[in-house]
């Protein structure tokens, strides 16, 4: 490397999930010296921290692990269709001993600040224990990973326990005999709230925006199906990796006016006892047209007035959006939830909560007394825990201050005037609309890469040049103008924490990303700057 202060290591990576520990993994191997700064007591990312009832991934427990080893993929059994929380935990553990990552993960440890330096050109990093240098700073912080809670008049007044369900006690929570407010009805809610109303005496749920839920069909794994997996694990991979949202379903050419209603509702119906994230797959135009996307939606209403019986609860409990431009939910028994007496719903999309009160929650002057709040309010998405870090690059400029309209990257990995900064799944890049695992385990290679052939070519820096930067955003923009995706409110335009920049954050389309990520890696890091 062209410069003569030697930093302490070569690159620090921050945060120590999924993401951030197969980059150490893949920097390893190239040889580099690298340690992981974690504020968490231990590693695991959203695994460690979201510890509510029923939490679970709802991608398929074969596909939502890592594949960078044979062995592991071969080796690891998993138990369910849908992992738990504390299966994928055990996981990652395992993981982290199997490949004796733990030794350069620094726990308990929380990233301040990073400033670039030019003349030395490495990146000085402040935690709350210490302060480190490092030629490359990866943020590998994850895109969910920074809870949002409102800010309620009255929030901190409330004389009984709070909760975030991004922020979970570790020992659990006993909800029995309790009076429980559940605030949002987005995954993390609808996950728990069947859960908690089983424990809970009587559960209310402040509704601000209905969900659409495709049940789980959550099961123990069928021994046979895992075998057919294993037999052929890359074959599987690849296949994956072929589909626009990098998972296990495909976009069918048929599109849904291209059938009759009965071969629709036949379709829908299929793909409804299947269950989970593929339902959005059943015709190839959910995602791309307003008036097919609608034939869906009506879909899943149906079911709903089905299921719940009191149709005035079912009617606040039917999303009027569009289906699938805010996430998707998978649920095991969410809206039968509502047939419970002890469970009761308050729609505040009219009427919005007012304030937090020493007793309760309080909508349009009525105070619903509780003994328990769960915040299940979400995240400050994809660029809440990059710039909770004082990022500073060239001339002092800082990241918060460059973003302030919104985030702007080249491929989501990284950002002009910030030499040597990467980002894995940044801001358009596939991230939250792909598989997660495959996806930070892409990045990972692809950054791990990136800086051996700084290495071997005796360059010090990489940057996105602004030019590729702004060409990137405006197609990461044109794409997601071609789907239904910004039309309605959600975590991935910025829109649940109010003032933040309204931006389409994630890139659509894993397949054609990959392509583009190879080829700029293959034209010697094209559109970046190296010196
Ligand atoms: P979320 O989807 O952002 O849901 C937050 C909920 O809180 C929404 O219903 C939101 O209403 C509500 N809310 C926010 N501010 C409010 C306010 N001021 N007043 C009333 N309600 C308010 O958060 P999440 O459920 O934690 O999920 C986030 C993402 O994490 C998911 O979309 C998914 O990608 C991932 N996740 C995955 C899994 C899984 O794999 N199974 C599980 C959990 C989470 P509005 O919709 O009106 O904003």
């Amino acid at each position: 490397m062209a410069t003569a202060v030697k930093p302490d290591f070569d690159a620090v990576v921050v945060g120590a999930g999924f993401g951030g520990l197969v980059m150490l993994h893949r920097l390893r191997q190239h040889g580099f010296r690298a340690r992981v700064l974690e504020a968490g007591s231990g590693i695991g990312g959203t695994w460690f921290w979201n510890r509510y009832p029923g939490a679970r991934c709802d991608i398929e427990s074969m596909e939502y692990s890592y594949q960078f080893s044979e062995e592991l993929q071969q080796d690891w059994e998993w138990s369910e269709r849908y992992a738990t929380q504390p299966e994928i935990l055990r996981y990652i553990e395992h993981v982290a001993d199997r490949f004796d990552l733990r030794r350069d993960i620094q726990l308990d440890t929380r990233v301040n600040a990073a400033h670039w330096s030019h003349a030395e050109s490495c990146w000085t990093i402040a935690t709350d224990r210490q302060t480190v240098t490092a030629r490359f700073l990866v943020m590998a912080t994850g895109c969910l990973s920074s809870a949002n809670i409102p800010d309620f008049p009255g929030r901190d007044s409330f004389a009984g326990k709070t909760y975030h369900t991004g922020r979970w006690p570790h020992g659990g929570v006993d909800f029995t005999g309790q009076r429980v407010a559940v605030i949002g009805t987005g995954s993390s809610a609808i996950q728990s709230i069947p859960l908690i109303a089983e424990q809970a005496a009587h559960l209310t749920v402040f509704q601000r925006t209905a969900s659409f839920s495709i049940p789980a069909h959550n099961a123990p794994l069928d021994p046979e199906a895992v075998r057919k997996v294993k037999d052929d694990y890359a074959g599987f991979r690849a296949y994956n990796a072929a589909q626009a949202f990098g998972a296990h379903f495909s976009l069918p050419p048929v599109l849904a006016y291209g059938v009759d209603a009965s071969e629709r509702e036949r379709v829908f119906e299929e793909h409804w006892q299947e269950g989970g994230l593929g339902f959005l797959s059943a015709f190839g135009d959910l995602l791309f047209d307003h008036k097919s996307n609608e034939t869906a939606a009506e879909f899943v209403r149906a079911k709903i007035r089905g299921i719940v019986r009191d149709p005035t609860v079912a009617a606040k409990l039917s999303p009027k959006q569009v289906i699938g431009c805010k996430r998707l939910c998978v649920d095991t028994n969410y809206y039968a939830t509502f047939n419970r007496p002890n469970v009761s719903l308050v729609d505040v999309s009219e009427t919005p909560i007012e304030a937090i009160t020493p007793r309760g929650v309080r909508v349009a002057g009525q105070e619903y007394a509780v003994d328990a709040i769960v915040f299940a309010t979400g995240f400050d998405a994809m660029t809440g825990a990059v710039l909770a870090v004082d990022i500073r690059g060239t001339g002092g400029r800082s990241l918060r201050e460059k973003w302030a309209a919104g985030p702007r990257t080249y491929l989501g990995v990284g950002t002009a005037g910030f030499p040597n900064l990467f980002l894995v799944t940044g801001p358009g890049s596939p991230s939250v609309l792909s598989n997660m695992v495959p996806a930070v385990e892409q990045h990972a290679a692809w950054i791990a890469d990136c800086i051996g052939h700084l290495r071997e070519h005796g360059f010090a820096r990489i940057e996105a040049d602004p030019a590729a930067e702004d060409a990137w955003v405006g197609h990461v923009n044109d794409v997601a103008s071609l789907t239904v995706y910004p039309s309605c409110n959600s975590w991935y335009l910025g829109a649940n924490v109010p003032g933040k920049p309204r931006v389409f954050m994630p890139y659509i389309g894993f397949p054609t990303y990959v392509a583009k990520c190879n080829e700029v890696a293959a034209k010697g890091y094209e559109g970046f700057a190296l010196s």
